[in-house]
């Protein structure tokens, strides 16, 4: 007996000291998805997980860049669905019209279906099973880890490597119905009706372009769709200006990431507006588990904001607010709250979540349209350029495209990848 807990504490003290036993708490900051590291968990591997069947759903001639679908979290009966969840999601970014639709010519998609032993996620540890082991951390609605991302590499390895199929990037999708995910080495998302294509187009984006964000708040501003303010005379996407370049001029006097649970209590803020020349403004709020606008009350000095849905999903949400005629110099008090047919309802997965709040403020003659220069302001206030106002999804995740000059960076990038291809 003596000896088998020896041996057995002799293994343990030996995976221990290769992988963690258990992820770490990721950085809570910003309102999207957070990036890697996926810390290697107990029970990961450098060897590809049995059983693997694969699928062509989008393969043309000639070598191109492949973009492979994981299955984590379906059970063996569960293949057609895994499968059928993958092309719509494929036909969501690549059909006419979709975000990769201009490079449908340049990229092969398949799906990788691997058995799991349960169905679904697993909740602050992987699922017993799972190959990838998809987990989030906590019950809020945002990071998607995997726990053997040593075995997710050998799998797009074994693929890669493979006379049939390939894998240049791997996506790890999630059997679950609600918003999730990670960027990073691997694209991570889940089966979400209303957010998996969303994530998986914008996460894409940052790993084939590659570029950084568009979006405040957030913590790498970089590539084909990020400048310097100080080179406003050289763009890097001056071929592609509407007019003369010129920075527009916004302020953001509020952005917070709050991940108050509004059953526990209202959420309230303050900040100053930016002044007298600045004549229209937006909110935008992201929210999970409030199926309808008349569960929650956002109001602004106590004066209610207009806003309306009733679809009944309790997934993460995004809701913006024009103010067509700016707010008034001084003091504001932003309140979010629950109204009591809010407080009635049953909550969904992750709680009634006020995820980030945000206040954008534009000047008289600043133009919504087109390419130019416009400010966005990282986690810390510091201030770069990006092409467009809002028509990026790399900017606004519920935006269906990127701006033209992500749509021209990826392109160059994937021709650029398959001819290193071809040299190989
Ligand atoms: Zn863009």
């Amino acid at each position: 007996m003596l000896a088998r807990i020896a041996a057995l504490a002799l293994a343990l003290g030996t995976a221990a000291a290769q992988q963690a036993p258990f992820a770490p708490a990721p950085p809570a900051l910003g309102p999207h998805l957070p990036r890697d590291p996926a810390p290697s968990l107990a029970g990961d591997s450098s060897t590809p997980p049995p059983n693997m069947t694969l699928y062509p759903l989008s393969v043309g001639a000639g070598p191109r860049v492949a973009l492979t679908f994981f299955s984590d979290g379906y059970t063996a009966p569960q293949e057609a669905r895994f499968v059928a969840d993958a092309r719509a999601l494929t036909a969501a970014v690549l059909d006419d019209g979709g975000a990769f639709g201009h490079v449908r010519d340049l990229v092969d998609v398949w799906a990788v279906f691997v058995p799991s032993e349960h169905e679904g996620l697993g909740k602050d540890a992987p699922l017993e099973g799972a190959p990838f082991g998809l987990y989030r951390h906590g019950p809020e609605l945002r990071g998607v880890y995997p726990a053997y991302p040593g075995r997710a590499r050998a799998a797009c390895d074994y693929w890669r490597g493979a006379g049939t199929g390939g894998c240049d990037q791997a996506i790890l999708l999630g059997n679950d119905g609600l918003y999730g995910g990670l960027g990073g080495e691997f694209t991570v998302i889940t089966a979400s009706a209303e957010n998996g294509a969303q994530v998986l187009r914008h996460e894409l984006g940052h790993s084939l372009i590659p570029v950084g964000e568009e979006y405040d708040g957030g913590e790498v501003y970089s590539g084909v769709n990020a400048e310097r303010a100080e080179n406003i005379q050289q763009l890097k996407w001056a071929a592609f200006l509407d007019a003369a370049p010129r920075i527009e001029d916004a302020k953001v006097p509020l952005q917070a990431y709050p991940w108050h649970d509004l059953d526990g209590g209202a959420w309230s803020a303050a900040f100053t507006s930016s002044g007298a020349g600045y004549t229209s403004a937006l909110v935008r709020l992201s929210l999970s588990s409030i199926p309808r606008s008349a569960h929650l009350l956002v109001a602004l000095n106590g004066v209610a904001l207009a806003m309306h849905w009733a679809d009944g999903s309790r997934d993460r949400r995004w809701v913006q607010v024009e103010l067509p005629f700016g707010l008034a110099p001084g003091s504001w008090n932003v309140t979010v709250a629950l109204t009591a047919e809010g407080r009635a309802a049953e909550a969904g997965q992750g709680g009634k979540m006020i995820s980030s709040f945000e206040v954008i403020e534009y000047a008289e003659g600043f133009r919504k349209g087109g390419v130019g220069a416009y400010p966005t302001y990282d986690v810390r206030g510091h201030m770069t350029l990006r092409p467009t106002n809002e028509e990026c999804l790399m900017r606004d995740v519920t935006y269906p495209n990127f701006c033209p000059v992500c749509a021209h960076g990826l392109r160059a990038a994937l021709l650029k990848r398959i001819e290193k291809k071809k040299d190989a």
